[in-house]
């Protein structure tokens, strides 16, 4: 199968920073392989996510905010795993 992107992120850390069963709302900090930090929101099973400014962006190269992570949301959600890291 062909792909359009080569970037593949790779979960290295997460910490759930905030938590908030009633009202739906978790927040998990999270590092990346390549060194890129960013939270991953989740608002009613809704995820984004937004990068922290400390390094450029992997994929665009900017240092500013952009949205370029959220395409792999689902890739970075699937390891983060919120079921299992609010098990814990
Ligand atoms: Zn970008």
């Amino acid at each position: 199968m062909k792909r359009n992107v080569t970037y593949e992120p790779i979960v290295k850390e997460k910490t759930l920073i905030e938590r908030n069963d009633s009202e739906n709302l978790y927040q998990v900090k999270v590092k990346l392989q390549d060194g890129t930090l960013c939270r991953v929101f989740y608002n009613h099973g809704e995820k984004s996510i937004s990068r922290l400014l400390t390094i450029p962006c992997p994929i665009c190269r900017k240092d500013f905010i952009c949205k370029c992570l959220n395409r792999f949301a689902d890739q970075i959600d699937s390891q983060v795993n919120l079921p299992e890291m609010l098990a814990e």
